[in-house]
């Protein structure tokens, strides 16, 4: 099965030119030249989302905060216009994973797609508030660059993003081993937490008394 791209931009000539060039390469090409139809199509078909800022009846960034708070995951490129208002730290926080900047080389737009897709990439990592796993790795990237954790802590922060509930305290202890091998108890596991937090911004991790850990993205 071809993977989808669905291609959401206004402008009909770039639009045009952009689904020739996908269709090429061997995707499906679902378009949408407005938020309204861009939601209509958006779902769980969609292997990717190209989705440009400045749309008629909405701007991308907000409706890719709509569709991450309804649970949609897959990776969303924002398409901006030099001369269009876009803050890059607001785009990454609503959950985007990356953008071009128009006038952009097809060829870019293509090896930043194909990144995207990368099968490791989607199994393995989930986007969370400018935050990504990299499994490969074993490291957490903010904003492209990996956080100094420790192996406990990148394990913390792997499941904080992979999860979007609470995450129980007795999961936490279950799973994790400190570096040197042996099981994390309780007060151990609170150290590691202070000591992410101070990495990762108080407010990103909330307590959820008696239960456990939640993520914040909306920091
Ligand atoms: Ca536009």
């Amino acid at each position: 099965m071809k993977p989808i791209i669905l291609l959401v931009e206004d402008d009909a000539v770039l639009r045009g030119g952009l689904k020739e060039l996908f269709l090429r390469e061997g995707y499906e090409v679902w378009e949408a030249a407005s938020a309204r139809e861009a939601r209509q199509k958006q779902g769980e078909n969609a292997a990717l989302t190209v989705l440009d800022v400045g749309l008629p009846d909405g701007d991308g960034v907000s409706l890719c905060r709509e569709w991450r708070s309804q649970g949609i995951r897959q990776p969303i490129l924002f398409l901006t216009a030099r001369d269009e208002e876009f803050d890059v730290v607001r785009a990454l926080d609503s959950g985007g994973d990356d953008y071009v900047t128009k006038p952009f080389r097809m060829q870019e737009l293509l090896s930043r797609i194909r990144v995207l897709l990368r099968p490791a990439r989607q199994e393995g990592a989930a986007a969370r508030g400018g935050y990504l796993t990299d499994t490969a790795r074993m490291q957490i990237l903010k904003d492209g660059a990996a956080l100094p954790l420790t192996q406990t802590e990148y394990k913390i922060m792997a499941l904080l993003l992979g999860s979007p509930g609470v995450i129980p305290r007795e999961r936490l202890l279950e799973i994790l081993w400190d570096d040197g091998g042996k099981f994390v108890d309780d007060n151990t596991l609170s150290v590691h937490m202070s000591r992410l937090r101070d990495k990762v911004g108080a407010d990103a991790i909330k307590t959820v008394r008696g239960v456990g850990y939640q993520w914040c993205s909306t920091r």
